[in-house]
């Protein structure tokens, strides 16, 4: 079977291989030979961040629209840029996976620019540490939104559903292993960088300090960072002591589900939000 053929018949299997399959062994590894040290935040951030990516499973098959399916209509009707242009194979390769990293770039910038959306995209950020758990720990509302602003967009570019396909299952893999508390040695990670985003990229986007975290927003390819100016490679304090989540709540409210939960329907976080059980429970 072709390799078109097999994704789009497989493809979504193959998202859940490679994910259950990659969060174990980058698990193991960062349980093994951790970049940052293992500090005793670690497990408890755990039942929250695998609650939230349970519920996240459970969203994002309910949801009755797909990337998947606009990108099926866009074909069908030969709508979009890249249906109106005949680019020679590999170049449409190139055109398909950079473009759907463009759409999700402008989705990041958007969930931190856009102050609604921005209480929603917290939920991710609020992780004290960084690890494989932090890959799928959203809010629930985040989906909906960056299928809002995703679905217009697939279908201007006229997305070709296998090579969609192609870029979720790498979408899977390298967001994994960019959320993973681990490190290449620097030649390499200076080597695949240029390609996609490693952990030393993305652990910028996470740090405590505002202007790290308005970098790095793709989240599989770095180019669309480099382009607007949004490239950082460097954090001002080391990897591997700055501080990751956001500096507002440090205590175990970033550890709750239920407050997590609510969190959107919180105009501004206050570090003695909860008053003296937050300060009892740290
Ligand atoms: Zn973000």
């Amino acid at each position: 079977m072709e390799l078109s053929r097999w994704l789009l018949v497989h493809g979504e299997a193959a998202q859940y291989g490679v994910f259950f399959g990659l969060f174990t062994f980058l698990a193991v590894v960062e349980r093994r030979r951790p970049f940052r040290p293992l500090g005793p935040q670690r497990l408890p951030r755990w039942p929250a961040n695998g609650m939230l990516t349970a519920l996240n499973v459970v969203v994002l098959g309910a949801l009755p629209v797909s990337f998947l399916g606009m990108a099926r209509f866009a074909e069908a009707n030969g709508i979009g840029l890249l249906h109106a242009v005949a680019l020679p194979g590999p170049a449409l390769v190139l055109a398909n996976l950079t473009g759907r990293g463009l759409i999700s770039w402008v989705t990041h910038l958007l969930m931190h620019k856009v102050p609604l959306f921005w209480r929603i995209h917290r939920v991710h950020h609020l992780d004290t540490e960084l690890d494989v758990s932090t890959t799928v720990r959203f809010h629930p509302l985040e989906f909906p939104i960056a299928l809002a602003v995703g679905l217009p967009l697939v279908l201007a570019l006229g997305l070709t559903p296998w090579l969609l396909v192609l870029y979720e299952v790498g979408d899977v893999a390298v967001t994994l292993f960019s959320h993973a508390n681990v490190d290449l040695p620097g030649p390499i990670e200076r080597l695949v960088r240029l390609v996609v985003v490693t952990p030393g990229l993305h652990r910028v986007h996470h740090s405590t300090r505002p202007e790290e975290t308005d970098s790095n927003f793709g989240a599989v390819f770095p180019i669309w960072d480099q382009v607007f100016g949004t490239y950082r490679t460097a954090t001002r304090e080391p990897p591997r002591e700055m501080a990751i989540g956001l500096a507002e709540v440090r205590d175990a409210r970033s550890r709750s589900i239920l407050w997590l939960l609510g969190v959107p329907l919180l105009s501004r976080l206050d570090a003695a939000g909860l008053g003296r059980r937050a300060q009892e429970s740290r």
